[in-house]
């Protein structure tokens, strides 16, 4: 009978750093078994939580770590968690993902195929440590005492802070969004942490729709891990735009 690989070595873009400092990248995954699939059935995980023990349970090492627990894959950077998902999805589905786009212009279903195994992954290099980025923002924010702020320095989300938006996001995926985006401002301008706290959401709200595209823009262009986004083309009318391969799609 012949073997197939039931461990698979795979390494994270970014990696997960213990208590000590150390930093952890290379995982040992296995194919998703009838466990896993009876997690995506459950109505009392949110879908944060979901990606959190779907992890939990397929991660059979990560680094030195031989007992990855759930609150160490809420710990995890999302583009980590979100590279897991595309590994697993892989290993146990096969590289071939089907997905429908409608065209923004026309209307028509655009149906695609993705091949998983093409789909680029930025990693830090070996031993490069995360860096936070800044953004300079064109219109920025002006303050109640009628200061102007331009320049945001972001990190990114992990696995908590999916986890507290899920609840938001079946309501409101704007807010939600905006909400998960606040979790990674760690400046914004001069504005003490207690004030931006105060302002809450509402100072994303406030910002141009151009200054939250670089912000985004940003997040998506600058930061390792999965590039999600590809150009779809249109057929019927010839339009291009931009589709980004929708993790929940993944294994239903
Ligand atoms: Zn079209």
């Amino acid at each position: 009978m012949a073997q197939y690989p039931r461990e698979f070595e795979v390494l994270l873009p970014v990696g997960y750093t213990d208590g000590a400092g150390r930093v952890h990248r290379q995982a040992v995954i296995r194919k998703m078994r009838g466990h896993e699939e009876s997690l995506l059935y459950d109505q009392t995980l949110s879908s944060g939580r979901l990606v959190t023990e779907l992890i939990r349970s397929c991660l059979i090492r990560l680094g030195d770590i031989e007992t990855v627990t759930s609150q160490i894959v809420s710990e995890m950077y999302t583009v980590d968690r979100n590279y897991l998902l595309l590994e697993l999805r892989r290993i146990t589905l096969g590289e071939h993902l089907p997905a429908l786009y409608v065209c923004p212009r026309c209307d028509t279903e655009i149906s695609v195929v993705h091949d998983l195994n093409k789909i680029p992954v930025r990693r830090l290099e070996e031993g490069q440590a995360l860096a936070d980025i800044t953004v300079q923002l064109e219109d920025g924010y002006v303050d109640r005492e009628g200061a102007l702020h331009t320049e945001i320095v972001l990190t990114l989300p992990r696995g908590i802070d999916e986890e507290f938006v899920s609840s938001i996001a079946e309501k409101d995926p704007l807010r939600a969004q905006d909400v998960l985006l606040l979790r990674c401002i760690k400046r914004f301008g001069t504005l003490p942490p207690a004030a931006l706290e105060a302002y809450g959401i509402k100072i994303l709200r406030d910002l141009t729709m151009g200054d939250r595209h670089h912000i985004y823009q940003a997040l998506n262009s600058q930061m390792p891990g999965v590039d999600f986004q590809f150009l779809v083309r249109c057929g019927s009318c010839g339009t291009s735009f931009q589709g980004v391969i929708d993790v929940v799609n993944f294994f239903v």
